[in-house]
């Protein structure tokens, strides 16, 4: 049985699509076999693992369309371990597309069920919104990790989001939970970071993983070469603490 976790936040550039690429990666280097699927028209967990979009024939928008066989969506990558559904262009017009089609919700689960016996993870990289791509990726996972960016307005619609998984755990996916909140982009020379770090950890006590990730411009340069950082620099403190999250959450299990 695979785990399969979906990353979502709804506000946008919180480090969903960092913590997709650099965990999957984190987890095929503890040598645990890991897909790692793109629900994001934006695409950066493709571009951002390498896979160039325009050479692109087959991708997440098959798997919710029933397109191509799942199996022939899947992308190897340079780490034995992991493979990638990467999110080709068709996918940008799957939001609207998808309103229409019966079972809407449940595509994405219909079609993994077919591949998911073949890794130990799967992360569904969500975009951010709310709409049918991460309902059909909450509905097709038993966890949800939120990052949560260690500022100011952090907690600003978490509550929406946290409701949206209730809505979907009563309705579509009543195996679905919180996995665990992520606090991201930390930095220690700031105190309003501790602040925050420290107020999520007292209102969801439990739920907030030990490892943290800090703000490291390492995680932001890597995509541009189109590696997860531990091919970048694996000294870097960005790549120790997606190893040390992976160490974590292979712990949890
Ligand atoms: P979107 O909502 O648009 O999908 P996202 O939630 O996936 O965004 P990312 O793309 O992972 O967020 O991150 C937003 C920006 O912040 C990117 O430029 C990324 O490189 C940078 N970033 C993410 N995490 C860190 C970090 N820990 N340290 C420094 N930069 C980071
Ligand atoms: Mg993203």
């Amino acid at each position: 049985m695979s785990i399969v976790i979906s990353i979502a936040n709804q506000k946008g550039g919180v480090g969903k699509t960092t913590t997709a690429v650099n965990l999957a990666a984190s987890i095929a280097a503890a040598e645990r076999s890991c897909l790692l699927i793109d629900c994001d028209p934006q695409g950066n967990a493709t571009t951002g693992m390498g896979i160039d979009r325009s050479g692109l024939f087959a991708g997440t928008y098959d798997l919710l369309f029933d397109d191509a066989p799942p199996a022939e969506t899947v992308v190897q990558t340079y780490l034995p371990a992991l493979s990638v559904v990467p999110a080709d262009e068709r996918l940008i017009g799957a939001e609207v597309e998808i309103a229409s089609v019966p079972g809407k919700e449940f595509k994405l689960r219909n079609s993994l069920e077919r591949l998911f016996a073949d890794y130990e993870y799967v992360l569904l990289d969500c975009p951010p919104s709310l709409g049918y791509l991460t309902i059909n990726a909450m509905t097709a996972a038993a966890g949800v990790l939120v990052p949560l960016q260690c500022e100011y307005y952090a907690l600003e619609g978490l509550s929406q989001l946290l409701k949206t998984i209730k809505a979907v755990r009563r309705r579509l996916n009543p195996d679905l939970r919180l996995q665990g909140i992520l606090l991201t982009m930390y930095d220690k020379r700031n105190n309003l970071s501790d602040q925050v770090a420290r107020e999520v950890r007292s209102h969801f006590a439990g739920y907030v993983y030990d490892t943290v990730i800090p703000r490291n411009v390492r995680l932001s340069e890597a995509p541009s070469h189109g590696k997860p950082v531990i091919l970048y620099d694996i000294r870097s403190s960005g790549a120790q603490s997606y190893l040390a999250l992976a160490k974590e959450i292979i712990r949890r299990k």
